[in-house]
């Protein structure tokens, strides 16, 4: 199948692209390239023949009706978006844009390229939104969020996934577009842009510098491994059931501080320092509208596709640990690109 991959040059649309060729589909990887992409992260699969690609911006409409008149796909994976909710504290505007109005113009763009495919490729052709479960919003202590959970957003970020979220919806229900969901846990691994969580923590303390924890470190996340994320994307597109929403996670709870100081434990292996990595732990001011826990139940997605998650956290944390110090060369072209995880998104007042 040919798929149309778009945001595949970030962190978990390069780990799709990759899998999807390791696969034996034909990949179009759509991409803006925005602050965040790499394309070194797809360079193995680059020279690939059924590997090509288009740099384009999602809300560019003539040129992304343009790409599917030349490739003519047989699905889309949209995950191209603005990703992180620090920045999306800084110019909420620049994620309503991406990550709203580049999924409307995009479902348009896939709505025309199905109308006019002829039956048996129109029955077959998938529209596949990757969401987050921040949708959600925040859980307290106890409980998990199912697909059956109400949207409640609490940040620029997680409500402009949340709309695209309802327009994806809404194309399938108002004009039959034959689309599919997903709303995942946070994902961690190799190739992750060192604003996030896990690499920030890895790459500051490989530069000796403070390990930044937001607030008391207490918020609890469900981490998914990323290459364990791309296999349930390609499942849900393969054997998702039309129409419907699957929620991933990685069954892995834990408090911030448990994963920093995790990481710092492996990071002392790795990359041993005079002192413990974790004495340059520094708890900072914390996000405003900071969710306190999000948690998955994936009891759906195992039950009609048969997934689990294959990656347990503590050994998907070492494996990524040894990736950035082993490619410390990969961060280095970043940090000449300008970018060195310096803290962003303290609403000014
Ligand atoms: P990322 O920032 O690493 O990658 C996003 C990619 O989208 C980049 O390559 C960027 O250039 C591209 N992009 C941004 N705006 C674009 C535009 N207007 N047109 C075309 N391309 C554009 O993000 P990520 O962490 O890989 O997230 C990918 C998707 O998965 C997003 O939709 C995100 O909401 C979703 N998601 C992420 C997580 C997570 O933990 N990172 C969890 C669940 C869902």
């Amino acid at each position: 199948m040919k798929i149309l991959i778009t945001g595949g040059a970030g962190f978990i649309g390069s780990a799709v692209v990759r899998r999807a060729i390791a696969d034996g589909h034909d990949v179009v990887n759509l991409d803006a390239l925005t602050y965040s992409a790499n394309l070194e992260n797809v360079a193995g699969v680059a020279r690939d023949p059924r590997y090509a690609f288009e740099q384009a911006d999602v809300c560019d409409a003539a040129r992304i009706a343009e790409i599917f008149a030349r490739h003519r796909p047989d699905a889309v994976m949209h995950l191209a978006a603005e990703s992180h909710n620090d920045r999306a504290i800084e110019g909420p505007l620049d994620f309503v844009r991406a990550n709203v109005m580049g999924t409307a113009i995009l479902l348009e763009a896939a709505r025309a390229h199905w109308n006019g495919l002829p039956d048996a490729r129109k029955a077959a052709f998938r529209f596949h939104h990757v969401s987050t479960d921040e949708v959600f919003g925040a859980l307290g202590e106890d409980g998990d969020f199912t697909e059956q959970t109400p949207y409640d957003p609490n940040s620029p970020y997680s409500a402009s996934k949340a709309g695209a979220d309802h327009l994806v919806r809404a194309w399938g229900r108002t004009y039959g577009l034959p689309v599919v969901l997903t709303n995942c846990s946070n994902n961690y691994g190799p190739y992750q842009f060192p604003e996030k969580l896990i690499p920030t923590v890895i790459t500051r303390a490989l530069e000796g510098k403070t390990i930044p924890v937001y607030g008391d470190g207490r918020q609890v996340r469900d981490w998914l491994h990323v290459d364990d994320h791309a296999e349930a994307l390609l499942l849900v597109l393969g054997k998702g059931r039309l129409g419907e929403t699957y929620c991933i996670g990685g069954d892995a709870s834990k408090r911030n501080l448990e994963v920093v100081q995790l990481l710092c434990a492996h990071l002392d292996k790795y990359a041993p320092a005079n002192t413990s990595h974790a004495e340059k732990i520094s708890f900072v001011t914390d996000r405003p509208g900071h969710d306190f826990r999000y948690s998955i139940d994936a009891a759906k997605l195992e039950r009609e596709l048969g997934w689990r998650p294959r990656m347990p956290l503590e050994a998907g944390l070492e494996d990524t640990v040894r990736w950035y110090v082993e490619n410390s060369d990969w961060v280095q072209r970043i940090r000449e690109r300008g970018f060195h995880s310096e803290r962003l998104g303290l609403v000014q007042a």
